[in-house]
This record gives structure tokens, C-alpha cells and sequence, in this order.
């Protein structure tokens, strides 16, 4: 990579990278941790690979993304250097999405939707001292919460009641009956998140946390009297693995399986159109797209924080987030 190739990419989209500690089970059976972190944007991974002839050898990669966050980062320094220029961002009118993509277990809902400390606490604190301030005092901010399970959409705020995705004649996409609360502090948002995060769904299969299957949206929009004038999405997705590697069997399973798999495909892709300013984004392709539609094009602009496991025994995993990452930007 040339010097400068990759801060020359437009600042609509950033893609960064973060690394989780080994947890206790993982220390306890003495996993090698094969993630490091070197410097401010480099990521290598030691693959441990084995030949026909069984000898043993270690192939390296290499990963280079707008910030690589190590182990012992904090929120807090996670969100000045991927959330906090996206809240200035939509006090002039841009629509923001911030996403955790990764496998599970990897920190996803750690990052971004940690009730007490995740990135959209941060933000909405931070939004909220702004709104304070007096040339924002004609504008309020609102806060909703769905998710997506199985290509349908529910309302985390409204007992998980279905929704349904309209577009207008102006081809603007909304959701028609999201609950949408005004919030004044910080206090209100967390307790609009809580009873929200209580609502999610729940999936059949055990080995799995339940949030594993869907994907959750916390939404804070700023409004003047007449319209939105401001929006940042924080997005905790579906795991990244695919169905078949979490020794799952039956058909319903399969089947979350695969609508997560398209999910995420058509996010790359639309991701992609908008550095490319294309006329051609693939919003219609998933359920996930199609309502981010408005975060796709125009004034707008997308973090994606690729969070990863460390350990040997998620190597494959770590790999595949890495390179869809890269293909991201
Ligand atoms: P995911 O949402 O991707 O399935 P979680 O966010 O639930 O993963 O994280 C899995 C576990 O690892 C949780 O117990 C979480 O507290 C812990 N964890 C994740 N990321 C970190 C981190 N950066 N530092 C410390 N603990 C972490
Ligand atoms: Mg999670």
C-alpha cells in the first residue's frame, strides 16, 4: 500500500478494525492469541495451516484499515476516533450509520449497544451537550429502536409489534408506526435503549447468545419542527459466521442462516456503490438495505468497526471478517 492511498479515500466511509482481549476460557485451555495490532492501522494475522504431509506451518496476512484498535482499547477511545466526527456530522444535516460487524463473541454488542457503556451512550451524551447549545435550540432528538429477524422488521419499543417498510413518491423509504420517543438527556436515552435491549429476540438453539440472529437498530434522530434534519444509526449486526458453521440442522435455522448471509452481502455492496457514488445501489436486495436506504446516499456517511476474536481456534472466522472488511472500502 502507497503512502496516502488509503487517506485519500473519501471520508464517507471508514472501516476499522478491533481486537477483544482472550477471555478466561480461552487463557484457561492456553489458546495462542494469533491477532496483532501494529500501529495505528495494521492488523496481522499468523494463520496456522498444515500441509498434505501434515507438517505444521504458519502463513501470515496482513490487513490495513482507516484505524485498528488493539486489545486493551477502551470505548471510549474506540468512539473518538470512529463515532465522535459523525455526531458533528449530523448537527450539519448528514444521515450517519456506525455498524459492528464480526462474528459472535467477538464484541459486536459490547461496542456498540453495551447498555451503560457502549457508542451510542457516548454519542447521545455528546449530542446532547450539543443541543444545549443555543443555535441548536430549535432542534429535539428522538430515539427509536427495531430489529431485523428474518427479513422482517419489529419494534423493540412496542412490545416487538411487525413493521413495514414504505417508500413515498419521493422514493424516500420510511417505516410506517415506528415508536419514536423525544429525549432531553442522556438518562432518557439509556432508558429508552433498556426496555428496548429487553425485547430482543430470542433464538431456539442454545450454544448461541440469541442477539446472534438479528440485526439491532438504535436510532437517534434530530428534528426541527417540520422535519429530520439529522440521523445516526448505531447497528449491532447478525453474526457474521455462516449457518452451516454453527452445527446448526433444522430449516428454520438454515433459513436464518442464509437471509443473514444476503443481509450482509447487500451491505457490502451498497456500502461499496457509495464511495463509487453509484446509480446503482442494491438497497432493494435485503430488508437491512433497503431501510438504510436514506444512509446510502446523499448526505451521508458509514463506520463500520470489524470486531474479531483473537484466538487460535477462530482463525477461519477472524479471516473471513478481515477480508470482508477490506472489500468494504
Ligand atoms: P458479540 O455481540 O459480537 O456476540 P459481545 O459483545 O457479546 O459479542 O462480546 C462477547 C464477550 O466478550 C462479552 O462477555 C463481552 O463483555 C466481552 N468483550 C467483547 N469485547 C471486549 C473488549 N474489547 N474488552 C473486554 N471484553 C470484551
Ligand atoms: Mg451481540
Amino acid at each position: 500500500v502507497k503512502l496516502g492511498s488509503v487517506s485519500s479515500l473519501s471520508d464517507r466511509i471508514r472501516v476499522c478494525v478491533r481486537k477483544r482481549p482472550l477471555n478466561s476460557k480461552e487463557r484457561k485451555k492456553n489458546e495462542s492469541d494469533i491477532a496483532h495490532v501494529n500501529g495505528r492501522r495494521t492488523i496481522n494475522i499468523n494463520e496456522p495451516k498444515v500441509k498434505v504431509d501434515l507438517t505444521r506451518y504458519v502463513e501470515q496476512h496482513e490487513f490495513i484499515f482507516d484505524e485498528a484498535f488493539d486489545a486493551n482499547c477502551t470505548n471510549d477511545d474506540v468512539y473518538r476516533r470512529t463515532a465522535f466526527p459523525l455526531v458533528e456530522y449530523i448537527f450539519d444535516g448528514g444521515k450517519a450509520t456506525c455498524f459492528a460487524y464480526g462474528q459472535t463473541g467477538s464484541g459486536k454488542t459490547f461496542t456498540m449497544l453495551d447498555s451503560k457503556d457502549g457508542l451510542y451512550v457516548k454519542a447521545g451524551r455528546d449530542i446532547f451537550a450539543t443541543l444545549r447549545q443555543p443555535q441548536h435550540s430549535h432542534l429535539a432528538a428522538w430515539g427509536s429502536f427495531y430489529e431485523i429477524y428474518q427479513g422482517h422488521l419489529y419494534d423493540l419499543l412496542n412490545n416487538r409489534k411487525k413493521l413495514f417498510a414504505r417508500e413515498d413518491a419521493n422514493k424516500q423509504v420510511c417505516i410506517a408506526g415506528l415508536t419514536e420517543h423525544e429525549m432531553s438527556d442522556v438518562e432518557q436515552l439509556m432508558g429508552i435503549f433498556e426496555y428496548g435491549n429487553n425485547a430482543r429476540s430470542t433464538g431456539a438453539t442454545g450454544a448461541n447468545a440469541d442477539s446472534s440472529r438479528s440485526h439491532a437498530i438504535f436510532q437517534i434522530v434530530l428534528r426541527n419542527k417540520k422535519k429530520t434534519v439529522g440521523k445516526l444509526s448505531f447497528i449491532d449486526l447478525a453474526g457474521s459466521e455462516r449457518g452451516a458453521d454453527r452445527g446448526e440442522t433444522d430449516q428454520q435455522t438454515r433459513r436464518e442462516g442464509s437471509e443473514i448471509n444476503k443481509s450482509l452481502l447487500a451491505l457490502k455492496e451498497c456500502i461499496r456503490a457509495l464511495d463509487l457514488d453509484s446509480k446503482h445501489t442494491p438497497f432493494r436486495q435485503s430488508k437491512l438495505t433497503q431501510v438504510l436506504k436514506d444512509s446510502f446516499i446523499g448526505n451521508s456517511r458509514t463506520c463500520m468497526i470489524a470486531t474479531i476474536s483473537p484466538n487460535i481456534a477462530n482463525s477461519e472466522h477472524t479471516l473471513n471478517t478481515l477480508r470482508y472488511a477490506d472489500r468494504v472500502k
